[in-house]
């Protein structure tokens, strides 16, 4: 009979009984959660529990945040609202038995975070020692790691961090325990007053609850619901990251507190891990290599979130370009160009300028007003309005690549992915109900073979649903959706159903890219409309004879040209296949004699639709090969003595160094090859 067993049939009073994982055990009242769980050998590091009975909650629960459970909360209220208790709660109020307890291990995602808010608690302390005038800000867990604000009177650099992460490790090893403590509302008020802390008493009376919980560690304290690992010892392998400027509660009237982003894991490997991905991220920055590689540039002068690309940027734009008109012309699809300002009856008539208006540019001239277009589809309605339309023509595919300008807040604008300005490959395709499952097919195709030529090939679908609120009657939404699904079902692709996240007008799929280090990318987005039509008053003539109203598809399958180029520099690291390099050769002569024969071979690569320039500065053959190295040139084509007189060239392949002499001829023939063939 195991020792487990044997408790339960012997329980005597002042025991609790508890259960985990249907097994059941006899513990002490007063014996810690944490302890109680041991009793069932868990099978990794426990940081906090989660504890549910039967009758009154028999526990002292932290009190002071929405997630807070008041003691005579009905237990039904507790099933709902799973409740994470410090492991060190000691199971001490005589409950009515059983008690269930599961243990949150250090692995799950609950227990990551618990693991990454108490390190942001152990940076706090930190701060405060090297800091003793620093005032608390909050210090949450966020995706990836952790952050705590404070207001220090004075800037943070980078060289600061190491010097915080020392004392952190030291307040670690010194395995400090986080205890718990609820107090009367106005007792912490008066604590954390007396500390100085004007951010925390700020927050104190916003608390509605009449008591609050603290967590003391050591000298520490900190207002705080909790839960946290139960000592600082279990803090061993976290790295702080990068300072900040962040308002106080995100509000530009409030001061500037100082930021710091760290990151914690269970383990040494894990952190090891994640901190090479982090290094691949900085590698890969778009905003970096768009710099250094000459692609791209933003000016604060002409206004944030406004790209303006430079020769080697315009150069890959211009072949995305040509690539999509040409992908739409061969399935179909007719262009049309628009205006870049609209009057604003117009947008009134579509609905942006009531529910889009924070986001649209207006002007007004000649007493009107205009609004510079974040989005397309009005004016290409004005389009389908210019005639009478047939079913004949179904379905009717306008396709252009518009340029839109749509108002972002300052700080949420990033590089090229979150911007101002952008042009989006747009098209609207209008069709009779019947057709759209057959469309949706088709634009699948396109979508899948487009992302794949530039270089994806792992994808995540979303199939968006009907919201609360929606336009259109339930069966033209379920006809609409079942198309959808219908055509993602018949080309077998994997998806997932977003349920309820459809837009209003319609319900719509999209496509994620995955990059080289598994990020997810927004691509396609293929939303049907059942709004638009309607409010444009749109029709064509059926076989009928009658007048009927068609379904309108808006699709993407880049997105916007600004944000697929980000993807596609960060993608490839700045290292673009043949077909996509701004650049595709560069020709070095070893000496001065060799300028014409090198001239000759830079002449007949672009004869022969090669990009290829010569680099004649007076600079070592070396450093040049340096340069254009760093310039993730995909060729450099070295020229001597040799090679003049024998009609070839040394060839240096990127990411291969030097793969010898080839005849001029032969090496052309190859390159073409290779960009014909999108390599
Ligand atoms: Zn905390
Ligand atoms: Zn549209």
């Amino acid at each position: 009979m195991s020792e487990v067993e044997r408790d339960t049939q012997e329980r005597k009073a002042g025991e609790i009984e508890v259960r985990y994982a249907g097994q059941t055990a006899l513990v002490a009242a007063g014996t810690p959660a944490k302890e109680a769980i041991e009793r069932f050998e868990p099978r990794e590091k426990v940081l906090a529990v989660r504890i549910s009975g039967e009758g009154p909650f028999p526990l002292d629960t932290p009190i002071g945040s929405p997630q807070d459970v008041p003691h005579d909360t009905p237990i039904d209220t507790l099933h709902d609202t799973p409740h994470d208790t410090p492991a060190d709660t000691p199971l001490d109020a005589s409950p009515q038995s059983p008690v269930e307890i599961e243990p949150i291990f250090e692995s799950s995602p609950e227990g990551l975070e618990i693991l990454r808010h108490s390190t942001s608690h152990l940076m706090a302390a930190a701060v405060k020692k090297l800091f003793p005038q620093a005032k608390l800000g909050i210090g949450p867990a966020i995706e990836d790691g952790f952050y705590y604000d404070f207001d220090l009177g004075r800037s943070l650099t980078e060289e600061d961090l190491p010097r915080i992460e020392e004392t952190m490790r030291q307040l670690a090893a010194e395995n400090i325990p986080f205890v718990r403590e609820v107090l009367p509302k106005a007792e912490a008020r008066a604590l954390f007053e007396s500390l100085g802390e004007v951010y925390k008493v700020e927050l104190i009376d916003e608390i509605e609850d009449e008591k609050v919980t603290i967590y003391r560690t050591g000298d520490f304290v900190d207002l705080c619901r909790g839960p946290h690992v139960p000592s600082t010892g279990y803090l061993k392998h976290f790295k702080l990251l990068n300072p900040a400027g962040a308002y106080w509660r995100g509000d530009e009237k409030r001061p500037m507190l100082q930021r710091i982003y760290g990151t914690a894991f269970p383990t040494k490997e894990e952190l090891k891990k994640h901190l090479e991905f982090l290094e691949e991220v900085k590698r890969r920055d778009h905003r970096v290599l768009g710099r250094e590689l000459e692609l791209f540039s933003m000016h604060e002068e002409a206004g944030a979130g406004l790209a303006f690309y430079h020769p080697k940027g315009a150069v890959l734009r211009g072949i995305i370009e040509s690539f999509i008109k040409q992908e739409c012309e061969r399935r179909g699809y007719v262009p049309v160009v628009t205006p870049h300002v609209l009057k604003g009856d117009l947008w009134r008539i579509s609905g942006h300028a009531d529910f889009y208006r924070e986001n649209m540019f207006f002007l007004e001239i000649d007493e009107r007003q205009y609004a510079v277009k974040p989005m397309n589809c009005p004016a290409h309605i004005l389009i389908y309005k210019s005639k009478p339309r047939s079913y004949r023509e179904f379905p009717l595919r306008f396709y252009e690549l518009g340029t839109v300008y749509r108002y972002e807040r300052s700080g949420v604008l990033h590089g090229l992915l979150r911007v101002r300005g952008f042009t989006q490959d747009d098209a609207h395709i209008f069709l009779a109900p019947e057709q759209m499952e057959d469309e949706i097919e088709r634009i699948l195709d396109f979508s899948f073979y487009v992302l794949k030529t530039f270089g994806f090939d792992e994808f995540r679908v979303m199939l968006s649903t009907r919201p609360e609120k929606f336009v259109g009657t339930e069966e033209i939404w379920e006809k609409a959706t079942a198309a959808l699904q219908g055509a993602l079902e018949k080309k077998g692709v994997a998806y997932e159903i977003d349920p309820g996240e459809g837009v209003f007008y319609g319900p719509k799929i999209d496509i994620k890219l995955k990059d080289a280090i598994g990020r997810e990318w927004q691509a396609t987005t293929i939303q049907v409309d059942f709004n638009i039509p309607e409010r444009f008053d749109i029709t064509y003539a059926g076989p009928d004879n009658v007048q009927h109203r068609p379904v309108m598809i808006h699709r993407a399958i880049m997105g916007s040209l600004e944000r697929f180029m980000g993807a596609l520099i960060e993608h490839y690291a700045g290292a673009f296949p043949v077909w996509l390099s701004p650049v595709q050769a560069v020709v070095i002569p070893i000496a001065d004699r060799h300028l014409d024969y090198a001239r000759e071979v830079v002449e007949r690569l672009r004869a022969a639709g090669i990009r290829a320039e010569l680099d004649e500065k007076q600079e070592s053959v070396n450093k040049k090969i340096r340069h254009h190295e760093k310039q993730k040139v995909p060729y450099m084509l070295v020229v001597g003595d040799r090679e003049a007189e024998s009609r070839s060239v040394a060839v240096r392949k990127r990411g291969q160094g030097d793969t010898g002499s080839r005849p001029l001829d032969e090496f052309i023939v190859a390159v073409v090859k290779e960009i014909e063939e999108r390599a």
